[in-house]
C-alpha cells in the first residue's frame, strides 16, 4: 500500500501541476475517441503504450480480454461497450490481446484452472478460439500454439463484438471501426488483424511523423534504435517505416 500511496504522491506533486487545464477541461466531461478492450494483466496499459492522457480512452479490462456475446451474458463489459459507443459515441473499438497471457495458457490448460471457478466459467466465451486452433493449426510447440490462440482469441471477441446491437448498427453506418490489435510486452511490437487477409501484421508507423513532436533526446533515441540491424531494430523499436492504414471490419 505505501507504493501505491508515494505514486500518488508524486503524481499530485509532479504530473499534476503540468496538467492542470487538461483535468479542468476533464472535470465536467469527457469525450474519448477510443474504446479499448484488453486483459486485465498488469503489463499491458494502453494509456501508456499509446501515449494517451486521460480522457481520451474509455478502457475496460477483464481476464482475457473477453466480450461476451449480446444475447449470451449481459455484464459489465456489455454495459461498458453500449455506454461507450451511445453516450460517449467512440469512434473505434480496440480488443487489444498480448504475448504470454495467463488467460489464454489457462485455456490451452484448463486443468490449470480447475480450482478457480469464476475464472473458468469466464475463459469459457474463449472456447470457441480453441476450438478453431484445434481444428486449423497442426503447431508442435506450446509456444506456437499460445500465440496462435491469442490471435484467434481475438478475433473470436471481434465476432462477439459485433453481436452488440449497438456496435452493428453503427459499422453499418460507416460510424464505428472495429480493430484487433496483439501487444507484445518484451518488443513493444503491435499486431494488427487485417480481415481481407485473415491474418495479423505488425503495426507500421511513419516515423518521421513522429519524430516530428518528439523531444530532441526522445528523437535522437530513436534514431540511434534505427542505426541497429533492419530485423532487430524493428523489432526492439516496435516501428516499421510504412504507414499504418486502420482496419477497419
Ligand atoms: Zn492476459
Amino acid at each position: 500500500m505505501e507504493k501505491l500511496i508515494k505514486g500518488f504522491e508524486l503524481f499530485r506533486k509532479v504530473t499534476y501541476p503540468t496538467k492542470q487545464r487538461l483535468f479542468k477541461k476533464l472535470a465536467s466531461a469527457q469525450a474519448p475517441h477510443t474504446l479499448v478492450i484488453t486483459c486485465a494483466d498488469s503489463r499491458v496499459v494502453p494509456e501508456y503504450f499509446t501515449s494517451s492522457d486521460p480522457g481520451q480512452l474509455f478502457v475496460v479490462r477483464n481476464v482475457g480480454n473477453i466480450v461476451p456475446p449480446y444475447a449470451q451474458f449481459t455484464g459489465g463489459v456489455s454495459a461498458a461497450i453500449e455506454y461507450a459507443v451511445v453516450a460517449l459515441g467512440v469512434k473505434d473499438i480496440v480488443i487489444c490481446g498480448h504475448s504470454d497471457c495467463g488467460a489464454m495458457k489457462a485455456t490451452l490448460n484448463p486443468a490449470s484452472v480447475s480450482e478457480m471457478q469464476a475464472v473458468a466459467a469466464w475463459l469459457r466465451h474463449a472456447e470457441v478460439a480453441k476450438h478453431v486452433l484445434d481444428e486449423n493449426y497442426t503447431l508442435d510447440s506450446n509456444a506456437s500454439r499460445l500465440y496462435a490462440l491469442t490471435e484467434e482469441n481475438v478475433i473470436a471477441q471481434l465476432d462477439h463484438l459485433r453481436t452488440h446491437p449497438s456496435v452493428a448498427a453503427r459499422i453499418a453506418s460507416g460510424k464505428l471501426g472495429i480493430h484487433g490489435w496483439i501487444y507484445d510486452i518484451e518488443t513493444a511490437d503491435i499486431r494488427v488483424f487485417d480481415p481481407d487477409e485473415r491474418k495479423f501484421v505488425t503495426l507500421e508507423i511513419q516515423d518521421d511523423t513522429i519524430t516530428a513532436k518528439l523531444p530532441v533526446a526522445a528523437a535522437d533515441a530513436l534514431a540511434e534504435g534505427k542505426r541497429r540491424p533492419s530485423t532487430a531494430a524493428s523489432r526492439a523499436n516496435g516501428i516499421r517505416a510504412v504507414v499504418y492504414a486502420g482496419t477497419d471490419l
